[in-house]
């Protein structure tokens, strides 16, 4: 089934080379008021990223910032109308550490939250809604759910949020990107979502290179069948490219080619356009060709930049559940 990009479903071989975690409009808001190097909101500067990551061969992104903190929508539309790289939108929430205490959507129950996800997956993404209820919305409908888990979530008994997203994806078969600061948090959703009736490839756990300590923890959530992420490539701060390129090529020889995504889950700091020195085409100019050097070849490299995302971001509904959009 199709992949439904902020400019219509297209099919999963009309995807391409993508990136299924990245940032490309942040507007401001309490995340930057913690980190300033998270807004990315000048359309000029992130078309420019957008078309330099095409001239070397990017086709796709999926920009995972969700309903109510930052994202832009109208933004995304546009953007992807202007450079031709298709663009995947997130629906869902992030950590509470990125909303303002009397946000509107602590106020939802489960099933409003639910209703919401729906909402922008088969009828289009609310704009306006950082600091005001979604009243306004678009055309342009969503194409992945994105869910954050960290220690503060952990403790939160209702799991509301996580318990609408796992029925938001059932209905609507799109995705769940999966924010986790841990390979035990990882564990801990992915095992959540599979027992709510999520379709195993609709889960995608992310942000699990941030430490190359717990590759036996990748296997166990790889084994699963949910998608693994590694989009910590190119960030230093946490560990270099050759020990992530390492960790890849233990994934694959384990023979998890096919459970692998990537991303570089860009910051206004790391791009190009912005004045940073990573750049949206740092997989394809710096990454594979380190992968290559290490032995990696180019079937699972393309099977995991190609294949996989079109496969991961394609609409999966489970055997019992069929409603169409
Ligand atoms: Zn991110």
């Amino acid at each position: 089934m199709a992949i439904q990009t902020v400019l219509g479903p297209i099919e999963k071989r009309e995807l391409g080379f993508c990136h299924a975690h990245e940032h490309i409009f942040l507007a401001e808001g309490p995340h930057t008021k913690v980190n300033p190097a998270l807004r990315i909101d000048d359309f000029h500067k992130s078309c420019q990223e957008l078309v330099s990551f095409k001239r070397v061969g990017g086709k796709a992104v999926v920009d995972a910032q969700p309903i109510g903190c930052g994202r832009m929508a109208d933004a995304l539309v546009a953007a992807a109308l202007q450079t031709g790289v298709h663009i995947v939108a997130s629906t869902g929430f992030h950590k509470f550490i990125n909303y303002e205490t009397d946000h509107w959507l602590f106020s939802m129950d489960t099933t409003s939250l639910f209703e919401l996800f729906c909402q922008e997956i088969r009828h289009g993404m609310f704009i306006n809604a950082d600091t005001q209820p979604p009243l306004e919305s678009i055309d342009a409908k969503a194409g992945a759910i994105k869910t954050a888990i960290d220690e503060d979530r952990m403790e939160d008994s209702s799991k509301k949020w996580f318990e609408a997203a796992a029925e938001a994806s059932v209905v609507t078969g799109v995705p769940i990107i999966c924010h986790t600061e841990s390979a035990e948090q990882g564990m801990y959703l992915a095992e959540f979502y599979l027992k709510r009736g999520v379709v195993p490839g609709n889960i995608i756990i992310c942000h699990l290179d941030r430490t190359l300590v717990d590759v036996n923890l990748h296997r166990e959530i790889a084994s699963l069948g949910v998608y693994v992420e590694y989009d910590t490539i190119g960030r230093f701060k946490y560990h270099d490219d050759v020990g992530e390129a390492r960790l890849i090529a233990q994934m694959i020889e384990w023979g998890f080619e096919r459970s692998i995504l990537m991303g570089l889950d860009t910051t206004r700091e790391r791009l190009k356009s912005y004045g940073g020195n990573i750049g949206l085409g740092y997989i394809v100019q710096k990454f594979i060709p380190l992968m290559r050097s290490l032995g990696i070849p180019d079937k699972p490299i393309r099977r995991m930049v190609v294949e996989n995302p079109a496969e991961a971001f394609s609409v999966k509904l489970g055997a019992e559940r069929v409603e169409v959009f």
